[in-house]
């Protein structure tokens, strides 16, 4: 039996207006249909609801970012010419109201979790996990997970904050954020060689582990191209929980992109959606374990339009404990193939688990067997 716990969607229209244009990977569409898909189901009831958030003001924004930055970004997007980045992402004109209205998001999401109207919160518009304080990259304009993260240590006075990034690219902008401070920051990723050289951002290997304070703090798990349901479920379950288990975070983010799906034209790694529900079981049970229930999940990557809209609807659908009423449309969402495990890869994985287990556990007194 599943119970239903109080959860927030987050969606505003003008997460719409997050658009690089027509040619670009990241479709905003799939904001708008993970709502609709949602609405067919039958998910939405008193306990199960959409909220629509205010814009981020310049003060949140500078709770991470420069104020520099933040200008430079309002002003290019209002001339709507060039890029923000070195060239994945387009300065153009409702860019800059569309970031706000996301970080919008993901605070409202914090606010409602802390001030206890609803246990769990998801933006669907948030995860933009590559900005750091000074500058744009990889299709994020503003870091609101990090900026998340800021706004509750700042309004709410939490000191122990877990961030979950389980987006197909490594979490750099995240992690730099936070790289020297004993927030625990986990980043599973694809990692290794692409076509183009180094797979983006090129960042995330096991020897990133923190510095100073933060030192056993980040934490990464490369993953090779190709990493199926059975090794990344392996790599989740043998590093993630023992390592929240023992940080007992007063509230759990989570960035959960979806460009790790099989059918992903960007990212190349080949999960299901049998990954999705039994990680987001996983970090919900945690969070009720340790948290207080606080769970908190941004969105992310995804570049298969299609498939986006249908993992984020069953992982919403997963931690709110909600039935949906229409159970023909939601037997769809769950992918039906079964992809043949790899061995090579298996063992790869299995070094990886070992060689993280070894560089981290010991820094936070966990034994490695
Ligand atoms: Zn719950
Ligand atoms: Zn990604």
């Amino acid at each position: 039996m599943t119970m239903t716990c109080k959860t927030a969607f987050l969606y505003h229209e003008d997460y719409l207006g997050y658009d690089f244009g027509p040619n670009h990977p990241l479709r905003p569409s799939r904001y708008k249909d993970t709502l609709a898909l949602l609405n067919k189901l039958g998910v939405f009831n008193e306990e199960v609801k959409h909220y629509k958030p205010n814009y981020a003001s310049q003060d949140d924004l500078m709770l991470v970012h420069s104020q520099e930055h933040v200008q430079d970004v309002e002003r290019k997007c209002e001339a709507g010419i060039g890029y923000l980045d070195y060239g994945d992402t387009p300065a153009r004109k409702g860019v800059y109201q569309a970031a706000c209205a996301k970080v919008g998001g993901s605070i409202l999401g914090a606010d409602l979790i802390m001030q206890g109207k609803v246990k769990h919160a998801f933006n669907v518009g948030g995860g933009l996990h590559h900005a750091t304080r000074n500058r744009s990259a990889g299709f994020c304009v503003f870091n609101d997970v990090a900026l998340a993260a800021r706004y509750l240590q700042k309004r709410y006075g939490l000191k122990r904050i877990a961030i979950v990034d389980l987006d197909g690219h490594h979490g750099d902008g995240t992690q730099q954020i936070f790289y020297d401070e004993p927030i625990l920051t986990i980043s599973l990723h694809r990692y290794g060689r692409s076509w183009l050289g180094r797979f983006y951002p090129g960042t995330g290997s096991i020897a990133e582990i923190g510095e100073g304070e933060g030192r056993g703090y980040s934490v990464n798990v490369p993953l090779p191209e190709g990493t199926f349901d059975e090794a990344y479920l392996e790599a989740f379950n043998e590093i993630v929980p023992p390592l929240i288990e023992k940080y007992e975070p007063e509230i759990l983010l989570n960035q959960f992109g979806v460009d790790t799906h099989y059918q992903d034209p960007l990212v190349g790694l080949s999960l299901t959606t049998k990954s999705y529900v039994e990680i987001s079981s996983a970090l919900h049970q945690l969070a009720h374990d340790v948290s207080n229930g606080r769970y908190l999940i941004f969105g992310g990557g995804g570049y298969e339009p299609r498939t986006v809209s249908k993992c984020w609807a069953l992982i919403f659908i997963t931690v709110a404990g909600a039935a949906a009423k229409n159970v023909e449309l939601y037997q769809t969402l769950f992918d039906k193939e079964k992809l043949t495990p790899n061995l090579p890869h298996a063992i790869k994985i299995q070094n990886t688990i070992n060689d993280v287990k070894k560089t981290i556990f010991p820094l936070h007194d966990i034994s490695i067997c």
